[in-house]
């Protein structure tokens, strides 16, 4: 094997605040030959997710925090590059949890194979991926969504949002969604076809304007965001509604924590149900959400986007970016070509 180096992404310093590409340095790292039983992968793209954010603090938590010094890991996409293993091929392609790197030596544990056949691999990170399963799980089995409910998605251009939006669509859903741009509005209501959208950036007050696009009141608020967006929905839900706590993205970079929504006593009244769910308690359903999405996608009924940042040295820029908005759908980045397709 030629010499081989690989870039990868440390945390360096623990961010304070919205994170600053200063707080991650870029090493470059002799790989070395893969031997009897290992391969070799070269990593083509790789994720960046918010959950990140909550790694990089050192506290206790359902993941351990990043150590400083250590490559970022997470979800990523590899190809085989050299294998001197039986069950793995050249030119096959692996997800795996090796994150900001482009390539790493394996001995194949942890790594699942992935042959897609109507969707491009990095789908695989998206849609067909964990937030496309932390969509289905938290729509479907904490939401419950019923025929003719009001659905409204916070952060509904996102990799999750999006995808929550249209399963809510197939179940007969009247779905509300909220994003940061009118672009982003546009695009939710010309393309994932939600009912209405609006740009809380601009709403002055989040409450009436969440009436005004929910005339008849909330069933389930899929909730991203947290914060305000939260205080509004509580307002505006009715009887028996149902709250997925998925994420609260909009607590992530505070430096203090913050104080709950003043009418949480609503929940009482108005008998909701708020459940907090983390993903990867939920892989035994698998299986049947890739079956059920792969037919979905097929149909025509399921869309995404993707926003596909190039080279592994802008990495953190595509991490900051989940914080500012920058994407629309999964931001990943592409950080090896796949040249033999
Ligand atoms: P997205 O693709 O939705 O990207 C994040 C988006 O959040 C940004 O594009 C931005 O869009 C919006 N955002 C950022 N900061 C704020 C803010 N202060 N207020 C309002 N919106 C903000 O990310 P994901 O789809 O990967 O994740 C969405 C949510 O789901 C996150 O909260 C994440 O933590 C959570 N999650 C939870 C999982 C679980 O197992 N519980 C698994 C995966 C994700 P905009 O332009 O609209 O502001």
């Amino acid at each position: 094997m030629d010499k081989k180096v690989s870039r990868e992404i440390r945390l360096r310093k623990r961010p304070t605040g919205i994170p600053a590409e200063s707080d991650f340095e870029i090493v470059a790292v002799p790989v070395r030959e893969p031997q009897n039983g290992e391969i070799l992968v070269q990593n083509l793209y790789v994720s960046v997710d918010p959950y990140m954010r909550g790694r990089m603090i050192e506290r206790k938590s359902y993941t351990n925090a990043f150590q400083l010094g250590e490559t970022i890991t997470g979800g990523s996409i590899g190809k085989v590059a050299i294998s001197n293993l039986e069950e793995f091929q050249v030119g096959e392609y692996v997800l795996n949890m090796q994150g900001w790197r482009e390539y790493f030596v394996s001995d194949g544990g942890g790594l699942t194979k992935i042959a897609p056949k109507s969707v491009p691999i990095q789908a695989y990170l998206g849609v067909m991926g964990m937030p496309g399963m932390t969509a289905y799980v938290g729509l479907l089995k904490i939401g419950q969504p019923k025929e003719n409910e009001t659905v409204y998605v916070s952060a509904a251009s996102g990799a999750v949002g999006s995808i929550v939006c249209q399963i809510a669509k197939i179940k007969g859903c009247r779905v509300v969604g909220s994003a940061g741009s009118d672009q982003k509005v546009a695009w939710l209501l010309d393309e994932i076809g939600v009912d209405a959208a609006f740009n809380y950036k601009v709403a002055e007050n989040l409450t009436a304007e969440l009436k005004n696009h929910c005339p008849n009141g909330i069933d389930i608020y899929f909730e991203n965001v947290g914060g305000k967006h939260l205080e509004a929905v509580l307002a505006n839900m009715n009887l028996f509604g149902r709250i997925p706590v998925c994420g609260m993205i909009s607590q992530y970079n505070q430096t203090e924590d913050q104080p709950g929504p003043r009418n949480l006593t609503s929940i009482i009244g108005k008998r909701l149900l708020l459940q907090g769910f983390i993903v990867s308690d939920h892989y035994d359903q698998l299986p049947q959400f890739h079956e059920e999405m792969l037919k979905w996608i097929k149909e025509g009924k399921i869309k995404w986007e993707e926003t596909i940042i190039e080279g592994i040295e802008n990495t953190p820029q595509a991490f900051i970016g989940l914080f500012t908005g920058e994407n629309l759908g999964k931001m990943l980045v592409r950080v090896g070509r796949d040249t033999e397709k």
